[in-house]
């Protein structure tokens, strides 16, 4: 399962153009991430709740993230 372009689109929105990710993790560590990310531009739609887990494909259950960010998240790939 993925993401609608729409609901993508109403993520990236919301983000203002930034990764939503507030992890602890390098190099944030629990503030929100800076990087900034273009529409077009190299992100991911994140599930926060896996699909596996029962997570669904809605605007509430869609984090944007830059791709190292992504990356570090326990349900990368998955
Ligand atoms: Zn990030
Ligand atoms: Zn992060």
């Amino acid at each position: 399962m993925a993401f609608s372009e729409e609901v993508k689109d109403q993520a990236y929105r919301r983000s203002g153009g930034q990764c939503e990710c507030t992890r602890s993790h390098y190099p944030h560590w629990g503030a929100r991430c800076p990087t900034r990310l273009a529409r077009q531009g190299a992100w991911e739609a994140h599930h926060k709740t896996a699909v596996s887990v029962g997570g669904h494909d809605g605007l509430s259950n869609c984090e944007v993230l830059c791709i190292p960010c992504h990356r570090q998240t326990d349900s990368y790939g998955r």
